[in-house]
Order: C-alpha cells, then sequence, then structure tokens
C-alpha cells in the first residue's frame, strides 16, 4: 500500500515554472508539494537561459525572490545591429515605454526559489521516480510516485504540470483538453546576413 500524502496542488517539475507557481501558491496561502524526477543539484547545473524579460522580472519582485536578481543581474535597456558596417541602436526601453531585459541565470533564478522553498520549510521531493497523474479532471485528483523504493499517493485539489514539453502530464491529458496559447510576431532575427546584435 502506498503512504498517503495530502496537499492543495501537487506540481510536477521544479524547473522554473514550478518553483516559481511554488512560491506564487506560497504567499498565497495555498499548500503544495512538488515533484521533481532529478537530483537538486542536477536542476541546478542544468545551462538554460541567461535574458529575463521584464514581465519575468517582475513576476519574480511580486514572488518577493528578486533581490539577488537586482543585486548581480545586469539590466539591459537596449542593443545595437551591426549592418553593412553601421552600428543600429535599439532602444527598447524607449520603444517599449520603460520595459528592460535582465541578464541574471536561469540556475541563479533557480537557486533564488529552491532557496526561498527551504527558508519557508517548503516540501519538494527530488529524484521522484515513476511519476503518474490520475482523475486530474475530476474533483479528487491523485499523483503516484516512488522514492527509495517506497511508494506515494498525493491526494490533492489541482495538479499543475510543469514538467516541459515532453513530460508526464501533457501527455496524460487528451488532445482536446489541451488550449495553447502563443505569441507569433510577423518578424525574426533571420540568421547570420542580419548581422551580430550586442547588448548595451
Ligand atoms: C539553450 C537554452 C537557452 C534558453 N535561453 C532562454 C532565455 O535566454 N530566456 C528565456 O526566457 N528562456 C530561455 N530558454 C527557455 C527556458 O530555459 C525554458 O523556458 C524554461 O526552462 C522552462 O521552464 P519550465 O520550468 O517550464 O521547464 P523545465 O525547466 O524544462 O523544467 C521542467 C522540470 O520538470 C521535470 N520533469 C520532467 N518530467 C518529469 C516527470 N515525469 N516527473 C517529475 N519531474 C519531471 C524536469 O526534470 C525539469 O526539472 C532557453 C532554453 C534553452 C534550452
Amino acid at each position: 500500500m502506498p503512504s498517503k500524502i495530502r496537499t492543495q496542488v501537487a506540481i510536477i517539475g521544479a524547473g522554473p515554472s514550478g518553483l516559481l507557481l511554488g512560491q506564487l501558491l506560497h504567499k498565497a496561502g495555498i499548500d503544495a508539494i512538488i515533484l521533481e524526477r532529478q537530483t537538486g543539484d542536477y536542476v541546478l547545473t542544468r545551462i538554460r537561459a541567461g535574458i529575463l524579460e521584464q514581465v519575468c522580472i517582475d513576476l519574480l519582485d511580486e514572488a518577493g525572490v528578486g533581490a539577488r536578481m537586482h543585486k548581480e543581474g545586469l539590466v539591459h535597456g537596449g542593443f545595437e545591429m551591426l549592418y553593412n558596417g553601421q552600428r543600429h541602436r535599439i532602444d527598447m526601453n524607449k520603444l517599449t515605454g520603460g520595459k528592460n531585459v535582465m541578464v541574471y541565470g536561469q540556475t541563479e533564478l533557480t537557486h533564488d526559489l529552491m532557496d526561498a522553498r527551504v527558508c519557508a520549510g517548503l516540501t519538494t521531493v527530488y529524484e521522484a521516480q515513476h511519476v503518474a497523474i490520475h482523475d486530474f479532471d475530476t474533483k479528487k485528483p491523485r499523483v503516484t510516485y516512488e522514492k527509495d523504493g517506497q511508494k506515494f499517493e498525493i491526494d490533492c485539489d489541482f495538479i499543475a504540470g510543469c514538467d516541459g514539453f515532453h513530460g508526464v502530464c501533457r501527455a496524460s491529458a487528451p488532445r482536446s483538453a489541451i488550449k495553447e496559447f502563443e505569441k507569433v510576431y510577423p518578424f525574426r532575427l533571420a540568421g547570420p546576413a542580419v548581422g551580430h546584435a550586442a547588448g548595451a
């Protein structure tokens, strides 16, 4: 028989999405457990993003985890494109009405979110194996997993699938239940012919 656990929200995945959601829920007084299949060290050394857009900066502040980002991150208000031997300044700050981007590694951001969780005494289960979601479209969703050879079952009100595009959550939902939100811009950087972009 699996050991039973109860929480309001079971979050699958301890990447930036899962950790930030956990922090926002905590601030709202909502109980959550995060299940992550990798070790904490693995997640922390997985090099990925480095640029945070303004909306992300604001959200990290709202979550109360932006202090080190403001201290150590590099603010970029624009960049220059070199084309036909000429520099063209793209003043993002001016063009977007005062918005910037922040250069702050995803690993650092993940570190801050993990630290906040530890400080608040919140539960993250690393190396959770065979995570499976059940009855997620009912009022009594469940998540099962194994840790150190022991079986666990979480009863919850909601399951938040923050386990990425190839994770178990997306694969478990019928295609008709998935609504995608995407913004496609009518332009893009087209490769080497465009030239170099340099942050400034
Ligand atoms: C090279 C690179 C550069 C990038 N640069 C930028 C950038 O500059 N700016 C930017 O905004 N974005 C950038 N991105 C995108 C950014 O890294 C992702 O958007 C971000 O990691 C998504 O976070 P997430 O928490 O949704 O998913 P993830 O970071 O993928 O986290 C999902 C987590 O779920 C866990 N998981 C998966 N399956 C299971 C399971 N079955 N059970 C339990 N846990 C599971 C995974 O181990 C992982 O820890 C970049 C990405 C890459 C690869």
